[in-house]
């Protein structure tokens, strides 16, 4: 397909100036260092923006220059600095969604560079530091990551070395078959992982951290691409799946063994050391969610997390410095190692090969050393599996022709909202575990609780307001919390698509129904908030940026749309489902995907539903399950 201009491959002259026109406003000095005088923001984006896929680029141009030009009559660059403030502030309280997300973007580009910079860090007294108590943990052998020649042969190859890959590779490894792990990310550990969060996304995140579903509203959606997947840089919390929602996965879909995952589970506990945190070592932010939520009378209890040596820093999206946390790198893919099985970090798989309906192997590319890749073949013998997570998955299958009509479709999001609160006491909540507290007093309503305070340079883009009201903010940081809400999604659904570049297209509708049920959890983490005697409330809904003790009437009763609502996710989940009914199914129950023999899934994507809980010890359990029927029929 002929493009009108060339990709682009970084921010141009126009749209740093922009940028650097917004930061100025912004932070314009004083008790905070300025922007651009003392801190390059526009400078350290347009150098991040070179480390960005041409897609993302692109679309970061676009919005910095609509931004510009939508500030009519005058370029928002070219007007006097006064009135660029005056403009900020309408913005900021606009009634039109257009403006407001692209405020939006400005503010989270602006934010991730100024708070990054150690002397924006240091005036705002953030001081989130990882270290190490006890001895550091012994190094467990992964072996030669890296992959030589022109490609290699195995029995089962497999694709992803996340939740799913990882434990699907131990249960064929130790059924004595010959297993290859392909993993599209590199390899890093605790002596690797970088301090910045924004240098460890633009190495270790899908599309640098900047995924996103495409709808009203927007959703961004962070995974990870590494050695381990997404376990390296996610909370640790540890959910079994519920039984209700293991009955549906049995009765409406047909999955036979669905009830049957509690030895897996009992096991991926086990390997993952996985135990309850304790009110004591909670960290303030999670305290005063107990607080809040134990005043109240909703149920909910210090969560379960797979980090037994955790000291408690904020830090785990970024990887833990400790490893503490049991990644897969830690735990599963060790001891896929020891069993026999080899991983090669770097490889992308880019199709599958089928000859006459068959899965033979995988086309690949590798780095040739000199900036650009060169081709792979992996031969397989028995299977492929592909285990490259919810957006992976679905890629990897669109590109290979698989034409069954549900693959990409389905995709569950848990869409999910901050809410932040101001106290009149200090809550450092960088200074304990990242996410700590699990309310399930809301559950069965399909709203979940979970207090998450997570670093600096990711909260600024939340905190309201904007120039000197934002600053403000910032300044009183350390009395800051963050609460999370997360919402199981039925009747919202996304789907993922090929573009014409061969990388995926996301888009996902947030419907009526659960827009009201992420209102109702974050009215509900705002009671809790101020039970627990927070001066003010952000929900995170345009127009409505802040709450005082008093509004949460008004907000209940005029709750807000979808649009208004800032979303995020985490958890993407069922991509390409599992089930007896081919119509509905592109996954048959054993895992083979239908129409090809010896290609097999298992990832978040196989997901029937939506789970209503973390996902990855599920992910885990799944991946098992089918690993052992999988190997049944392999070996021998
Ligand atoms: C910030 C964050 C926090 C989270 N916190 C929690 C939590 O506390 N508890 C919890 O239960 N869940 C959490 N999650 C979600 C959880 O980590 C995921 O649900 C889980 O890891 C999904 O497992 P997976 O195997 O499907 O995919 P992943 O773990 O994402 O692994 C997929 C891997 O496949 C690789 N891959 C993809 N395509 C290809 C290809 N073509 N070739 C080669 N390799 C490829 C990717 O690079 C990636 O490494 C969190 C997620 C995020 C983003
Ligand atoms: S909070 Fe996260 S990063 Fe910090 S020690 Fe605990 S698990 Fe590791």
């Amino acid at each position: 397909m002929h493009r009108l201009l060339p990709d682009p491959v970084e921010l141009g002259v126009r749209e740093t100036e922009v940028l650097g026109a917004f930061a100025q406003t912004m932070a314009p000095g004083g008790a905070l260092p300025a922007a651009e005088a003392e801190i390059p923001v526009s400078t350290s984006m347009s150098e991040l923006s070179r480390r960005l896929p041409s897609r993302q680029i692109r679309f970061m141009r676009l919005g910095i220059r609509a931004f510009d030009w939508l500030c009519f009559p005058r370029r928002f660059s070219r007007l006097p600095s006064e009135r660029r403030g005056e403009l900020l502030e309408r913005w900021a309280r606009s009634r039109w969604p257009h403006q407001r997300e692209l405020l939006m973007l400005l503010k989270t580009l602006y934010s991730l560079n100024y708070l990054r910079d150690e002397r924006v860090r240091t005036a705002i007294g953030y001081e989130a530091r990882c270290e190490v108590d006890g001895p550091e943990p012994a190094d467990l052998p992964l072996g030669e990551m890296t992959p030589t020649e022109d490609g290699e042969d195995c029995e089962v190859a497999i694709v992803g070395s996340g939740a799913g890959g990882a434990a699907i590779a131990v249960a064929l490894a130790e059924a004595g078959l010959d297993v290859l792990i392909l993993e599209a990310g590199p390899y890093a550990n605790r002596n690797t992982y970088p301090a910045d969060p924004v240098e460890a996304s633009a190495r270790y995140y899908r599309d640098s951290g900047l995924t996103v579903a495409v709808g009203l509203p927007s959703i961004p959606i962070p995974s990870a691409r590494m050695v381990g997947g997404t376990t390296v840089i996610n909370s640790g919390t540890c959910f079994r799946a519920t039984d209700a929602i293991l009955e549906r996965w049995r009765v409406e879909f047909g999955v036979g063994w669905a009830r049957d995952l509690d030895e897996h589970f009992e096991e991926a506990e086990r390997m993952l050391e996985v135990r309850p945190l304790e009110l004591e070592t909670l960290g303030r932010n999670g305290q005063l969610v107990a607080a809040g939520a134990t005043a109240l009378g909703a149920h909910g209890e210090p969560l379960h997390r797979n980090a037994g040596r955790c000291v408690q820093c904020s830090a785990c999206p970024q990887g833990c410095r400790l490893d503490a946390k049991k990644a897969m790198h830690v735990s599963y893919l060790p001891r896929a190692v020891a069993a026999g099985a080899r991983i090669r970090a770097g490889v992308e798989a880019r199709r599958v090969v089928i000859e006459a309906g068959r899965a033979r192997g995988l086309e690949c590319v590798v780095p040739d050393g000199g900036g650009g890749r060169r081709a792979y073949r992996v031969h397989a013998s028995k299977a492929v599996i592909s285990a490259g997570g919810s957006f992976g998955t679905p890629e990897l299958l669109l590109r290979s022709g698989i034409e069954h009509p549900a693959v990409g479709r389905n995709l569950r999001l848990h869409p999910s909202a901050w809410v932040g609160a101001r106290f009149g006491e200090p809550v450092r909540g960088w200074e304990g575990v990242m996410q700590s507290y699990g309310i399930d007093q809301w559950a069965d309503q399909g709203v979940m609780l979970e207090a998450t305070f997570t670093p600096l340079a990711y909260c600024g883009q939340w905190l309201p307001g904007v120039t000197s009201e934002h600053q403000e903010r910032l300044l009183d940081f350390d009395r800051i919390g963050s609460n999370g809400v997360q919402v199981r999604d039925e009747t919202s659904s996304g789907r993922v698509k090929l573009g014409a570049d061969g990388t995926i297209r996301v888009g996902y509708r947030l419907s009526k129904g659960e827009a009201r049920k992420v209102a109702f959890g974050i009215a509900r983490a705002a009671e809790i908030w101020f039970a627990a005697g927070a001066e003010e409330v952000y929900p995170q809904v345009s127009g409505n940026p802040i709450l005082r003790r008093g509004d949460l009437a008004a907000f209940e009763s005029r709750p807000p749309a979808g649009r208004e609502l800032r979303i995020e996710s985490f958890h993407p989940m069922g991509s390409c489902r599992i089930g007896a009914d081919a119509s509905i199914a592109p996954i048959d129950t054993d895992g083979s995907v239908r129409g090809v023999a010896g290609l097999y899934v298992a990832d978040a994507s196989v997901f029937p539903t939506s789970l209503g809980v973390n996902p990855m010890m599920t992910v885990i359990a799944v991946a098992a399950r089918l690993g052992r029927l999988l190997a049944g029929r392999l070996s021998g």
